[in-house]
């Protein structure tokens, strides 16, 4: 049978307990996968709740040297020159065209201080942590939990407590203007932005550099849900408790397994139906 014309595939992708282990932050288990993408070819977009510090380490340990989203659609950092046509972009920075969704980490800081002290709620963000209290609250070393700590559009948080303490603390931060969302194991506080909007954006430029595209979302918590809704074949892997997020949206797969195992899995399904 003739091969139908190929629209080009680009993947979307979560890091924390999707690619990337929720424990050990290991991608061994989905290695084999990564080479076969590099091979072909096919774009891998990390979008993650991640700062761009800690994304390069891991785009320069893969191979992935394409545009990426970092805190939660906080801002897409697009290689210089990806793109060989006009667009909108906020500003260039060490090599990268920025687009800015998101509103500066200080402002969130600053609000998020006057909560604390309406709320009388003693939450803590990464910004209060050494690097020692955040490796050892993340189980990442040391220089990790410092690229952790670079955060420039969204403040992580432990929030911990009594339901009731927790919900005055979310109402509080809606409140004062912003949006949170949880990632499975931390909330992140942020400005209007969220991984769908500039998962969005991306497509767009993929469409112009590519054509006809079919694009793919892979996660595992409700702050991936936004991009899920924004491709065309959104994917789920499992949870730290062995369910899936509870998630409507149409045509969602569901993938057996958590982290990389899943991660792999959903990609070598895909890459088999699409015969690339
Ligand atoms: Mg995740």
């Amino acid at each position: 049978m003739e091969k139908q014309h190929q629209s080009e595939l680009v993947i979307f992708t979560d890091l924390d307990g999707t690619l990337l282990d929720r424990v050990t932050y290991s991608y061994n288990k989905a290695i084999t996968s990564v080479k076969h993408l590099l091979q072909k070819e096919i774009p891998v977009i990390f979008c993650s709740s991640k700062t761009r510090a800690e994304q390069e380490v891991y785009r320069r340990e893969l191979g992935f040297f394409h545009p990426f989203i970092v805190e939660n659609g906080g801002a897409i950092f697009i290689p210089e020159g990806y793109f060989q046509f006009k667009f909108d972009y906020n500003r260039i920075q060490d090599g990268y065209q920025m687009i800015e969704l998101g509103i500066a980490y200080s402002e969130i800081r600053r609000i998020l201080e006057q909560i604390r002290s309406d709320v009388k709620v003693d939450f803590r963000g990464f910004g209060d942590m050494s690097d020692r209290e955040v490796a050892a609250d993340t189980g990442l070393d040391l220089e990790a939990a410092r690229r952790a700590k670079e955060r420039e559009y969204a403040e992580t948080l432990k929030l911990e407590g009594t339901p009731d303490e927790v919900s005055r603390t979310l109402g509080a931060i809606k409140e004062a203007g912003l949006n949170y969302v949880f990632g499975g194991r931390y909330y992140s506080i942020m400005g209007p932005n969220d991984k769908g909007r500039a998962t969005k954006i991306l497509i767009n430029l993929f469409q112009r550099k590519l054509g006809h595209l079919k694009t793919v979302g892979i996660g595992d918590s409700p702050n991936d849900l936004p991009m899920l809704l924004a491709v065309d074949i959104p994917v789920l892997v499992q949870g730290p408790e062995g369910g899936w997020e509870e998630a409507d949206i149409p045509h969602l797969r569901r993938v057996e397994g958590i982290g990389p195992e899943a991660w792999a899995r959903a990609v070598e399904e895909i890459i088999l139906v699409h015969d690339i």
